[in-house]
This record gives structure tokens, C-alpha cells and sequence, in this order.
């Protein structure tokens, strides 16, 4: 930056130099020329007289001559006329011939070198700017510039302890080269975005004092064929400049996918550039102090090329915080806040079911900015219940005016259908929050259900979490009519499909398709891909009657709970429950 900033003043200063040279000699010539100009009937009445000597032609749009008499230099309009030269050599007038005036090869030089100046310092300037796409340089954050270390990372103990020994190996690699000890060359970190998977390969470069290298898998795709494997060698040659170093790749699918078994949508950019990766880490010897960290969100989905010993070999789960990892997490963001004593981290942490660490910061944060909005001094439990809307559902939608009377009803039957089938199938469930309040990120309302923590799902709660998400779509239905069902169901629909799909395919509770993982068969052998669309289609038929069945057992309370939305627009977890009393 601040080279540039000195480059921006020598740039500035050449170009009002040269602005003023040209101008000067404009002027110049302009005032030399205006004070000889004639017209063109008087040239050609001196050519006429005899008086002409020497003329001199050009492209231009004026030409200059010279009389007999004397050696000023007379200008003309220049008629650009075919025979002009001929009919003057008759005349016996000298003619000389020149393609560009003085003052136009002047500026013409002059511009010319004006451009290449700037070309110059401009391409200089992108060479030294290392962040350039153009550029293939890449600047690592030094040890003591990371300001992330494992104090800054709340739970994730388990990936802590795995990556103890990784740290204290960069430290000192020889005291396990000494051993025979083949330490991993990469670790692959995965598990949903926002976990702090970035966060803990800054705090193990923090904690060994080595620089930083981050790239992204993303930033390699985009680049032109060969640029990103060239880009690969120079991050790695960087790096052991520096001795030692982590170098932390973030989405390694976008070059590590499993290779697709179709040839056609091979992708040797792609390929390029996970061969010089693969390459380069196999260059590397143990003992050089060099660890490359990959994050993922889904390993399953990474070519097995990468996974092999001597590659990224060691995997480490990043995964979602569990109570008292949130319970850390809030704390920590807390901390340095001022916070209402009638708030409690515990029953936050409560609530926080299936929140990354990414998402507790931003609750805590949005609460704090809610607070200043309201000109309050300490955060309170209002300021938070705000926030989990925002951190859910973005902002709550401030102009309503244009929200219909017939939507709002449809909204509140909707929800009324999730927190009333919740409650019926899933008591143990806490139904928090219930709102028809729009949000700006397109939500008509929702419905906060918060599951049990629990390690596994059996098959009756997967099948009742199915009935749950379609609970709003089979309320409207049965309120309004088949044909006026919405669009509001769209998400819903979407986590039911994924539900169904993996109650078959992945985790073999199907009883007609069995105890088989129809992901790991599909592509190797013939599978009927109809049969297995059929059977989601019905099962989730038979879920979706099911879930009508309970919704008209219970009318009444849909009811109630759908007049009540239409008056306070939200409910709480209190007066939700005071319904199934
Ligand atoms: P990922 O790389 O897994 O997508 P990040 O490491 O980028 O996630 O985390 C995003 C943000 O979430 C971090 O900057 C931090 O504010 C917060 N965060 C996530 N997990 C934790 C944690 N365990 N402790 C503290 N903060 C966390």
C-alpha cells in the first residue's frame, strides 16, 4: 500500500510534466502557425503570380510553402487533391514531401512515451502487489503476526489433542526423524463450514511459530489451464524459503473431488493441479518442518489419491460444538461484553442445538449490535431473542404493509402445523420460538425446534422429523384446500427429500431395500435408479397422510395456536407449550 502510495505521487508528478511541456509547445506552434495562415484561393493566386518557391506536402490538414521573397513559412488549408504535386513541379515550384508535421511527430512521441511510462509502472506495480490474481507470489502471515492460538478456540479439545503432536514435530522435527517416526506431511480437517476448521490450522502454525500459507482449492479452478499447478510449486517453493511453515489449503474439493468414472468430465486443470500438489508433498522429506492442512466439508467426497499414507493421512473431525463446547464458545465471545445478569450462558447453550462456533459469534455479536441500537448499556435476553431471528432467518422485515391478509393466515396455519406436530411427535423436543414475522432473507415465518442432543437418531425420530417438515405444507393444505397450497414449502420439502434419501440409501432402514448402502453401489453396478425414486416418493406419501391424520386429531389446537400467531405475531417457548397443557 504504501508503495503504492509512492508510486501514485511519482506517477502523478511525471504525468503534469509532461501535460505542461505539451501543452507550451502546443501553444507555441499554434500561435507560430495562426500568424502565417492564408487562404487557400491566395496560395493558388501566388502559385499563379510565380511568387511560390518551395512547398512542402503532407497527409496533414494544413501544407506550408514558402515565396521567393522570403523565408517566412506560409500554412494553407491542404485540399488533399490528387494532382496537386504534379501541377506544382509544372509551375516549377520545389516540392518536398513529409508525412508528419513537427508538432504532430511531437505529440505523437510525446503520447507514445506517455503510454509506455505508465504501462511500465503499472506493471511493476502489479508484479510487487502479491494478492494480484496475476500474480503467482503468495504472502504467508508470520508467527508472530497470527493472532489466533488454541486460547482463542473454544471446545474442538479432541482436535486439540490430535494436533499436539503435529505442532511439537514442526518444532523439532529431528526429534522424531531420530526415532524413525514418519510424522503425517498433511492433515485433513473436516467437518461443516463455520466449525472453526480455519481457525484451529492458524492456531497450530501460531503454536509451532511458523508462518502461515493460506490458499484457497477455489482460487486455483479459476485460473487458466497450468497456472494453477505453477501456482502449487511456488507456494510450496515459498514456503521452504521460510523452513518452516503450514501451509492451510481451504476447500480442497474444488481439486481433490473423486475423479469422475466419465472421461468427459475429467478436468485437467483440475487434475494438473492435484498432481502437483501431490507431487510437491512427496518431495518434501519429514523432517523439513513443513505441514499442509486441507480443509473439507465432506471427506467422503475426496479422491482417494489424497487420503493414501504419506499424503493427507491423518483426518480430523471439526464438527458441530456440543453443550458445553457452546457453552465455551458463548463465553469467550461474551466475555468482553457487558451482559444482563438475567441472561445464562448455560440455557443459551441450551438452545444452541446444530449452531457452529461461526454462528454462536454471530448471535452474540448481533445481540451486542441490537443492544447499541437501542441506545442500551448491557445486552439482555430481548437483545438476544432478536438476534436468534436474525441469525436464523436474517432481519426481521421492518415494512409489513405490503404483507396480504390471506398471506399471514396461510403463514400462521403453516407454522401452527410445525410447532403443533412437533409437540405431538416429538415432545422431547423444545418448540422455542414461532413467528409469522417475514424475514428479509425471504422466510414467511418459522418455527424453532430444538432436537434432544443426542449421539445418534433412531428410525422413528428420523421418520418424525420427516413429518415435522411436512406438517406446514399438510396444514395449509387441509385449511385452504388442495389448490391453494404455496410455495412457502419449498424448504421443507427439500430437508424431507434429503431425510427420506438417506433412510434408504445411506443409513439401510428400508426394509424393502435392506441393510445396504446404495451410495457406495451406485455407478459400480447396475442400479434401478426409478425403483428407488419410486419408493421415496411413496414412503414420504404415507408420512405426508400420516402427518394430515394427526394435524385433523388435533384440529382445535392448530387452531388456537394459528389465532394466537395472528394476534402477537410470535410466540415464546412458554405460551407454545401452554397449549398442550
Ligand atoms: P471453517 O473454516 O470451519 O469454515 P472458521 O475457522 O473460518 O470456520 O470459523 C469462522 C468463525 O467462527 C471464526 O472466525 C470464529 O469467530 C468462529 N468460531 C468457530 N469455531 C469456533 C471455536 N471453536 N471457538 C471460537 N470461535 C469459533
Amino acid at each position: 500500500m504504501k508503495y503504492w502510495n509512492e508510486k501514485k505521487k511519482y506517477i502523478i508528478g511525471i504525468v503534469v510534466v509532461v501535460i505542461f511541456i505539451v501543452s507550451v509547445v502546443g501553444i507555441y506552434i499554434q500561435k507560430y502557425s495562426r500568424e502565417n495562415v492564408i487562404t487557400y484561393t491566395q496560395f493558388i493566386e501566388w502559385v499563379g503570380e510565380g511568387k511560390v518557391r518551395e512547398v512542402e506536402l503532407s497527409n496533414n490538414p494544413t501544407l506550408k510553402f514558402k515565396l521567393k521573397s522570403e523565408d517566412n513559412i506560409y500554412v494553407t488549408d491542404n485540399p488533399r487533391i490528387e494532382n496537386l504535386k504534379e501541377s506544382l513541379l509544372l509551375d516549377h515550384i520545389k516540392v518536398v514531401e513529409s508525412n508528419q508535421s513537427t508538432a504532430y511527430t511531437f505529440q505523437y512521441l510525446i503520447s507514445t512515451a506517455l503510454l509506455i511510462g505508465i504501462f511500465v509502472v503499472v506493471f511493476k506495480n502489479v508484479k510487487k502487489t502479491s494478492g494480484s490474481s496475476m500474480s503467482l507470489k503468495i504472502k504467508p502471515v508470520e508467527a508472530d503476526e497470527l493472532t489466533t492460538s488454541f486460547k482463542s478456540i473454544a471446545g474442538n479439545e479432541e482436535a486439540k489433542d490430535q494436533v499436539q503432536d503435529v505442532i511439537d514435530f514442526i518444532k523439532s522435527p529431528e526429534k522424531y526423524a531420530r526415532l524413525g517416526a514418519r510424522m503425517p506431511k498433511g492433515l485433513i480437517f473436516y467437518g461443516p463450514p463455520g466449525t472453526g476448521k480455519t481457525l484451529m490450522a492458524k492456531a497450530v502454525a501460531k503454536e509451532a511459530g511458523v508462518a502461515f500459507f493460506s490458499v484457497s482449492g477455489s482460487d486455483f479452478v479459476q485460473l487458466y489451464v497450468g497456472v494453477g499447478a505453477s501456482r502449487v510449486r511456488e507456494i510450496f517453493k515459498e514456503a521452504r524459503k521460510h523452513g518452516k511453515a503450514v501451509i492451510f489449503i481451504d476447500e480442497i474439493d474444488a481439486i481433490g473431488k473423486k475423479r469422475s468414472a466419465n472421461a468427459v468430465n475429467s478436468n485437467d486443470e483440475k487434475d494438473q493441479t492435484l498432481n502437483a500438489l501431490l507431487t510437491e508433498m512427496s518431495g518434501f522429506k519429514s523432517d523439513e518442518g513443513i505441514v499442509v492442512i486441507a480443509a473439507t466439508n465432506r471427506l467422503d467426497t475426496l479422491d482417494e489419491a489424497l487420503l493414501r499414507p504419506g499424503r493427507f493421512d491423518r483426518h480430523i473431525e471439526i464438527g458441530y460444538p456440543d453443550f458445553s463446547a457452546r457453552e465455551q464458545i458463548i463465553k469467550l465471545y461474551l466475555k468482553n461484553k457487558p451482559v444482563s445478569e438475567e441472561v445464562s450462558i448455560s440455557d443459551l447453550a441450551r438452545q444452541t442445538v446444530y449452531f457452529t462456533g461461526a454462528m454462536l459469534e454471530n448471535l452474540v455479536n448481533e445481540a451486542a449490535i441490537t443492544a447499541a441500537n437501542a441506545e442500551h448499556h448491557i445486552i439482555t435476553n430481548a437483545h438476544i431473542e432478536s438476534a436468534f431471528y436474525t441469525v436464523i432467518a436474517g432481519k426481521e422485515k421492518k415494512d409489513r404493509s405490503n404483507v396480504s391478509e390471506l398471506d399471514r393466515r396461510i403463514t400462521a396455519f403453516h407454522e401452527a402445523g410445525h410447532a403443533l406436530v412437533t409437540k405431538i411427535v416429538a415432545p422431547e423436543n423444545s418448540v422455542t420460538k414461532v413467528t409469522i414475522i417475514p424475514s428479509t432473507k425471504g422466510a414467511g415465518g418459522f418455527s424453532m425446534n430444538i432436537p434432544k442432543e443426542r449421539m445418534y437418531m433412531t428410525k422413528d425420530e428420523l421418520l418424525n422429523r420427516i413429518k415435522i417438515s411436512l406438517a406446514g405444507r399438510a396444514a395449509e393444505e387441509l385449511i385452504f384446500g388442495k389448490e391453494q397450497i404455496t410455495t412457502g414449502a419449498s424448504n421443507d420439502i427439500a430437508k424431507a427429500s434429503q431425510d427420506i434419501k438417506d433412510y434408504i440409501m445411506k443409513y439401510g432402514m428400508d426394509e424393502d431395500f435392506g441393510l445396504i448402502n446404495l451410495q457406495t453401489i451406485v455407478g459400480k453396478e447396475h442400479i434401478d435408479h426409478q425403483s428407488i425414486i419410486d419408493k421415496c416418493r411413496a414412503e414420504i406419501q404415507l408420512l405426508y397422510i400420516e402427518t394430515k391424520n394427526i394435524i385433523i386429531a388435533h384440529r382445535n389446537t392448530l387452531d388456537a395456536i394459528a389465532k394466537a400467531l395472528l394476534e402477537k405475531e410470535t410466540l415464546n417457548e412458554q405460551e407454545i407449550a401452554s397449549f398442550f397443557y
